[in-house]
């Protein structure tokens, strides 16, 4: 099987990344093995919350020189200021322009609403999931907050409490919806993707309870259980009258679902091939360039190729492996950046920044892959596997995949 372009992963960083090459005509395979990291997604991108010193971040913009001044070798560091600055504006026109609609702007970060009704900071935000601009003041004086009965994966009350401190009044509205009763029978079936399913094909009347039970509210406030067809949050939108806003559930992520599969709708559309359920276990690199891939599914079969994309994702997808002794990255064997020591992977607190959070296979500023310190000439890296960045301290997780995967492939089509 040849293609001009082979992904391995088909996470946000692949799926991105393949879009693009094939927007500009390149044949490109994705090999994914399983879901990715946005099925646990809040509905928000981030690209930079926090510098590694601790401080808050308004605007990315402005405050990227500092972060590399503080991370030499972070992502953003090896795009440099302008390019972080022109791809991080493509990144949200390309997501508008294949209509995942996105709201928010590298000037000035924005807040979502977290289930736990705290607000915080992100880049861009699917239209319709709760974001809101100032922090300290929600823009209404009352909400009503609706709940299902037995939807267990979404808290009014912690969100009314919260929202009580910035001087909303909440009026929690708990519902029963006939549609989802054969739900019930099971608790474990009450989840978000199921009750989706069935919310979707009623929007009508979900409409009508919302319209008549949300009284002398300003706006509704809805958990994220509708919506994995997007076309249904659109037509809610307009059939209630008063703002609603959704906010994210525990696990599954309907709005990262969505997203996943919308991306993934795109690239097969663009012409792409998509393998989903399939491993790449190994390559064939000779003269410093990958030749092939091999994957599971395919035995000898190999995929061959002029450029690779590494996007395996961190450890949560085994793009990386930690062992007690070691942490190494399965196909390639590329060089990863970490302590030998073990201890030094982590704190003993929590919450605090760990060492481990910040590991990754090292690359060039071109983000080729390194072998023994040398880069392989085809082989590029892009997503939550590289080095020397923190998603969770930073809050740059999203930002890291989709600049990284506009970089690689920009990269590849100047060949
Ligand atoms: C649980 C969770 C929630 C997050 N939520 C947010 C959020 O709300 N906002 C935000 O900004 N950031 C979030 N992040 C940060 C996240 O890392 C990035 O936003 C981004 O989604 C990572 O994308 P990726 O494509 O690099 O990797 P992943 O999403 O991890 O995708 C990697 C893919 O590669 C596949 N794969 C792995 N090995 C192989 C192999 N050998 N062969 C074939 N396929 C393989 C995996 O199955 C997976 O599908 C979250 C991270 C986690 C872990």
């Amino acid at each position: 099987m040849k293609f001009d372009t082979i992904i391995i992963g088909g996470g946000l960083s692949g799926l991105v990344c393949g879009i693009r090459l094939s927007q500009k005509g390149q044949r490109c395979a994705i090999v994914s093995s399983g879901q990715s990291a946005l099925h646990f997604s809040s509905g928000s991108f981030d690209l930079l919350n926090k510098l590694p010193d601790g401080s808050n971040v308004i605007s990315p913009q402005s405050d990227i020189s500092k972060l590399i001044e503080q991370v030499p070798i972070h992502p953003y560091a090896k795009l440099g200021e302008p390019k972080f600055t022109r791809l991080a504006s493509e990144a949200q026109n390309f997501f508008n322009e294949i209509q995942i609609p996105v709201r928010g702007s590298l000037k000035e970060n924005h807040y979502r609403i977290t289930p736990m009704g705290t607000l915080k900071p992100t880049w861009l935000s699917v239209e319709g999931y709760a974001s809101v601009n100032d922090k300290e003041k929600l823009p209404w004086k009352k909400v009503s907050i609706f709940n299902i009965i037995g939807f267990l994966d979404f808290y009014p009350r912690f969100i009314a409490e919260e929202f009580a401190k910035l001087g909303t009044e909440s009026d929690i509205k708990l519902f029963n919806f006939e549609p989802i009763d054969h739900l019930r029978r099971n608790p474990s079936e009450m989840r978000s993707t199921n009750i989706a399913r069935v919310l979707d094909q009623h929007i009508n009347k979900l409409s009508q309870i919302l319209n008549e039970r949300s009284g002398d509210s300003d706006a509704i406030i809805f958990p994220a259980c509708v919506g994995l067809d997007y076309s249904a949050v659109k037509r809610l939108k307009e059939l209630v009258n008063k703002p609603i806003l959704l906010i994210a559930t525990m696990p599954p992520s309907i709005v990262g679902i969505y997203t996943q599969q919308y991306l993934h709708d795109y690239f097969v559309h663009m012409g792409g091939v998509y393998m989903l359920g399939d491993n790449i276990l190994k390559a064939d690199i000779e003269n410093n360039n990958v030749k092939r891939v091999y994957s599971y599914n395919h035995g000898d079969i190999p995929f061959s190729g002029k450029n690779f994309v590494l996007a395996t994702g961190s450890y949560f997808s085994q793009g990386l492996i930690a062992t007690s002794e070691r942490i190494y990255e399965p196909i390639f064997n590329l060089d990863v950046n970490y302590s030998s020591d073990r201890t030094k992977w982590y704190t003993d607190k929590l919450f605090d920044s760990h060492n481990y959070q910040h590991y990754g296979v090292k690359t060039d500023d071109m983000f080729r892959g390194l072998y023994k310190n040398k880069p392989i000439e085809n082989l590029y890296v892009s997503g939550a596997i590289l080095d020397g960045f923190n998603p969770v301290k930073e809050g740059s997780g999203a930002g890291v995949s989709i600049l990284s995967a506009l970089s690689i492939a920009e990269t590849i089509l100047s060949k």
